[in-house]
């Protein structure tokens, strides 16, 4: 209403931003269509020997405008309206594509949206992607949220039951985030429980028993344990002392693109 501006300028921003997330949508459509994602891959290292047993693949999109948009800008989108469908299976062919040309027992994992869980062809989308690469099912690992054991919970434990049958690994991923992550561990034995990054980021007492009683439940759970975002020299010692079994953050190693991981791995400390 005139004489009401503060009210015109907030409805203002909302528009704005209604219509660049409309925009976002619109370019989301055709984004695979027109070969504009890359993934980027993450070392993870074994803190038994501090050598690179794996990567993470990391889904980047190349917006010909407004150049690389993080995943946090666009996976929720592409969840709300399905394309997370068609993307995560471009992602699962491509990541394992890569990672067949990797060295011997390297392992590659890929994150999945709840979403793909609901829509009932995960089993045969990872099936197919390892069949076309000719990569050995126990080099793949998948990672999940506590979000894709929250509804239809039945389902989804029997996909990963299926999966994890082919022997592909299953990891709990940004733990200690969600609302109850201890009941999901007794729903399904995951090989791996990735503590999320910020109970390493802040160092304090909380958050260091916290680190502590995590990587003792997943010991006697049978289960590894990967600190997530370790990004100091600092936090790395206190993680080992804390006896996680894995490292992944920028200290040991940031995303990549795909050509430059066979050098990493041939790196004099790898
Ligand atoms: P995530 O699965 O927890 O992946 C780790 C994120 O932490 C990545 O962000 C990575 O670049 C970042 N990171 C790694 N080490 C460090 C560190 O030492 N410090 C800091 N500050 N950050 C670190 P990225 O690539 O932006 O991905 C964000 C999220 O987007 C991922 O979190 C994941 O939930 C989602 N995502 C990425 N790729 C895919 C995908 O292919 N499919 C699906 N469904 N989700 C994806
Ligand atoms: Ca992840
Ligand atoms: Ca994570």
């Amino acid at each position: 209403r005139a004489g009401r501006g503060r009210y015109r300028l907030f409805e203002t921003g909302m528009d704005d931003l209604l219509q660049r997330r409309r925009e976002t949508e619109i370019d989301l459509r055709r984004a695979l269509a027109l070969k504009q994602f890359e993934l980027n891959f993450q070392p993870f290292l074994d803190l038994s020997d501090d050598r690179c047993i794996g990567f993470e693949a990391l889904l980047r999109w190349k917006h010909p405008v407004r150049g690389y948009i993080p995943p946090l800008e666009f996976i929720s989108l592409a969840e709300e309206n399905g394309l997370i469908v068609k993307i995560g299976e471009w992602v699962l062919r491509t990541a394992c594509q890569e990672a067949a040309t990797w060295p011997g027992e390297i392992i590659v994992a890929v994150n999945v949206s709840p979403i793909q869980f609901k829509a009932d062809t995960l089993l045969d989308t990872v099936m197919s992607a390892l069949k076309r690469s000719g990569l050995s099912a126990h080099r793949l690992e998948i990672e999940i949220t506590e979000g894709a054991l929250l509804d239809d919970t039945d389902n989804v434990l029997r996909t990963l039951a299926a999966l994890r049958d082919i022997g592909v690994k299953i990891s709990m991923d940004d733990f200690g985030t969600g609302y109850s992550s201890l009941s999901y561990l007794q729903k399904f034995p995951f090989n791996k429980i990735k503590i999320d990054r910020s109970f390493i980021a802040n160092a304090n007492a909380d958050s260091e028993a916290i680190l502590r009683a995590v990587a003792g439940l997943g010991a006697s759970l049978g289960m590894a344990i990967t600190a997530e975002g370790v990004e100091t020299a600092e936090q790395l010692a206190r993680i080992r002392d804390e006896r996680c079994t894995h490292v992944q953050g920028y200290l040991t190693g940031r995303p990549m693109a795909a050509h430059l991981v066979a050098d990493f791995l041939t790196r004099p400390d790898q």
